[in-house]
């Protein structure tokens, strides 16, 4: 699913070709015991769903790209949320007319390399749902 090599507290990884990117980070997650961290970085997708949050109604509006896109960047946080990691994520992605979408990243299919950076922060970091807003904040 995965190499990787350690430097410091950072995590050098490459994701294998045509993994989903969530799940490989999650597994990583578990595999390093990582109770709060940050990622960062970039690769190459051939399919994506993204999410966004529309703050009037609530709803999330979740949205899948089926085609050939450069991650142009990949920026993320690690905390534990019922015991599990809990990824919050977000992606820009290039189109081949060089434009870009993006959003919440909620999976990615590599197609061609995926190299990231995970920068393990050594501390528990939790989160809780926030009934106001509706999402999970973190609990510091
Ligand atoms: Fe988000």
């Amino acid at each position: 699913m995965y190499k990787y090599k350690q430097s410091g507290n950072t995590y050098i990884l490459s994701l294998d070709n045509h993994v989903e990117v969530t799940a490989a980070l999650a597994a990583f997650c578990e595999e390093k015991g990582i109770l709060s961290g940050e990622i960062n970085g970039l690769g190459a997708v051939s399919e994506a769903t993204f999410r966004y949050l529309n703050p009037q109604t609530m709803k999330y509006v979740d949205k899948t790209f089926t085609e050939q896109m450069e991650i142009t960047s990949l920026v993320g946080n690690i905390s534990r949320k019922d015991g599990k990691p809990y990824l919050h994520i977000h992606i820009t992605a290039s189109r081949s007319d060089y434009s870009c979408i993006g959003g919440h990243l909620l999976t990615a299919k590599i197609n061609g390399a995926c190299e990231l950076f995970v920068k393990d922060l050594g501390v528990e970091v939790g989160r809780h749902l926030d009934e106001g807003l509706g999402i999970n904040l973190f609990s510091l």
